[in-house]
């Protein structure tokens, strides 16, 4: 990027809460099911139906709140927005416009405050599902599935307190981190459980403005936000030097071209006329309610980051890839119960373990490592009975079968040999073997300490104890 420039962002995130039933009425929300099998008077939009707040989803929001160091409400509150669009059966969405449940929270990315306005609740649209055969521009027919319609969703909307693509990520990886801890939403981007909208603007670097923004939509991954924002800033200062001008518009990131183009300009923008919803009477929010969500939330991936590199010295960003993954989370924080040694357990987990479950594509509960082998593995380890390097044959190996530390260790045959006489047999053949490279080093090339230490290895097969070798090797070269 022109590095007169800094680029202003602000993000809207679309979190589905993870309820049984939607927000306003019995329907389940279960993901994948025949079109329009999941829908009732409520959630069709029918004339006099009445919506009723589901409790489970003003919990999650307020849980999500609480998470993302929000203010919460006194009262629920929720209004219209109205507009039309064929997925819309009521031609409003009831959501929440002067009265967000939660409000004035921030999250932390490397060490900076990214503040976060509101989180505010509202029903999820149906889907529209563009099909027939395809004319030049599009599909011959539409088709409705109201099976997502009233699915209730947390909107977080952030300050424009995000200054790089990359801190957009790291945001967005935060933030889907911590509501999928707290069990609040799965943050499945491909079912549409986690949707991010990017508002985007620059400025001179050093100034304070707000200046006109860019709304970008149709981003489905991380990646994908990440290009688009990047794509759209440097169109900004091009736009800028060229002495063009920034409209105010929302446009789509098109993933093939990896370009943003408009989709609509402000003055196609809707107005929402908002107003009071009024079959929703606004229900207070006690102390109490709130105390006891607050007394069910976790102790926090940040905090517990915090934990691993103030209180078990790991490197934070060791502490970071533990702390993003609640699998990991649980497997180290047992670690920690069992007094196994955090540092030799993080080394074989961030290494070894990382990789294999990447490689395969696999979740750390989907294979067959067990605590215990993280136990044996280190006291193997630590009596110098294997070597790290034989550690990571013996957990891959522990990985794939459930296997015993003790069994594989026997059947690779990698048990170190630490016997002190066992070893010194070893340096004596040695040698006896190599007498003139023995008189070269004992007359001052020490450099050949090396050679005899790597003839040892050969030897052993990579099984000799090195600090008993070194040792030996003090003792009898010279
Ligand atoms: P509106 O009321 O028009 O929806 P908001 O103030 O709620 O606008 O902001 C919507 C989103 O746009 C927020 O995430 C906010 O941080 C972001 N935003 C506001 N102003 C700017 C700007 N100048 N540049 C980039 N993002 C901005
Ligand atoms: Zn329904
Ligand atoms: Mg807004």
């Amino acid at each position: 990027m022109n590095n007169k420039y800094e680029a202003v962002i602000g993000l809207e995130v679309h979190a589905q809460l993870k309820t049984q039933t939607k927000i306003f009425c019995n329907c389940s929300i279960a993901f994948g099911s025949e079109p329009n099998t999941q829908v009732c008077a409520v959630c069709l939009g029918l004339p006099g139906a009445l919506p009723v707040l589901n409790k489970m989803a003003l919990n999650l929001a307020i849980k999500a709140g609480l998470a993302l160091n929000c203010s919460i409400a006194n009262t629920t509150k929720f209004d219209r927005k109205n507009y039309f669009y064929p997925d819309l059966p009521k031609g409003y969405q009831i959501s929440q416009f002067d009265k967000p449940i939660c409000y004035n929270g921030h999250l932390v990315i490397d060490d900076k405050k990214i503040r976060i306005k509101r989180a505010h609740l509202e029903e999820d649209a149906g889907k529209l599902v563009h099909a027939g055969a395809a004319r030049l521009h599009g599909s011959q027919y539409s088709l409705v599935d109201f099976n997502r319609s009233g699915v209730p969703l947390l909107e977080i909307v952030s300050e424009p307190d995000i200054n790089s693509a990359e801190e957009a990520r790291k945001y967005l990886t935060e933030l889907r981190n911590i509501l999928r801890y707290i069990d609040v939403c799965d943050g499945n981007l491909e079912e549409g459980s986690f949707r991010c909208d990017a508002n985007v603007s620059i400025r001179l670097k050093g100034s304070q403005d707000l200046n006109t923004r860019v709304e970008i939509k149709n981003m489905n991954s991380f990646k994908s936000v990440k290009n688009a924002i990047e794509s759209e800033i440097e169109r900004q200062i091009e736009v800028n030097q060229s002495a063009g001008k920034i409209n105010q518009e929302t446009r789509l990131y098109d993933e093939a071209t990896g370009k943003t183009h408009v989709m609509r300009s402000k003055e196609e923008a809707n107005d929402y006329r908002y107003f009071p919803e009024p079959d929703l009477v606004p229900n207070e929010i006690s102390h109490a309610f709130i105390n006891e969500i607050k007394a069910s939330l976790p102790v926090l991936p940040v905090q517990l980051r915090q934990k691993y590199v103030n209180e078990f010295n790991l490197a934070y960003d060791d502490a970071y890839v533990i702390t993003e993954d609640k699998q990991l989370i649980e497997f180290f924080e047992n670690i920690l119960d069992q007094k196994i040694n955090p540092k030799m357990a993080s080394n074989l987990l961030l290494g070894p373990t990382i990789a294999y479950l990447k490689e395969n594509k696999l979740e750390l509960n989907q294979t067959k490592l067990k605590i215990d082998h993280f136990k044996d593995l280190v006291d193997s380890l630590e009596s110098a009975k294997i070597s790290f390097t034989a550690a990571k044959q013996v957990l891959n190996k522990a990985i794939e079968t459930g296997d015993s530390v003790n069994n594989i260790v026997d059947s690779l045959g990698l048990s170190q040999i630490s016997d002190i006489d066992t070893l010194k047999k070893y340096v004596l053949e040695l040698m006896e073997k190599y007498p003139s490279q023995l008189q070269e080093y004992r007359s001052g090339k020490t450099k050949l300490r090396g050679f005899f230490q790597g003839e040892l290895m050969k030897a052993t097969k990579g099984k000799a104890n090195p600090q008993v070798l070194n040792k030996l090797l003090d003792e009898n070269l010279n």
